[in-house]
């Protein structure tokens, strides 16, 4: 799973550092953003916008995405699960 935050809507309540401070980090201009290490997603909209979520810190970050007051947090799969074709057999 990849992670990103659209800046242009967060609040800045910083609900998303408690759920996952691995991940994400309110910086000083009062907004968050996606981290890995010293690695900080900091170009909104960009490419670079976007950090690959290890797997065992997935839960919190769909819980964090779930809980976010801006609806801003966006978890998106980066291809390693992709969803199997739709068939007949499975309409899923
Ligand atoms: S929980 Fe959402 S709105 Fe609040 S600081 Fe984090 S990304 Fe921004």
């Amino acid at each position: 799973m990849r992670g990103w935050i659209d800046q242009d809507l967060c609040t800045g309540e910083d609900l998303c550092t408690d759920h996952c401070p691995e991940l994400f980090v309110l910086l000083e201009d009062g907004i968050s953003y996606v981290h890995l290490g010293d690695l900080i997603g900091n170009d909104p909209g960009g490419a670079s916008s976007t950090i690959s979520i290890p797997a065992q810190h997935e839960p919190n970050a769909i819980a964090a995405a779930l809980d976010c007051p801006g609806e801003c947090i966006f978890i998106e799969p980066d291809g390693r699960e992709p969803c199997p074709p739709r068939t007949s057999t499975n309409p899923l």
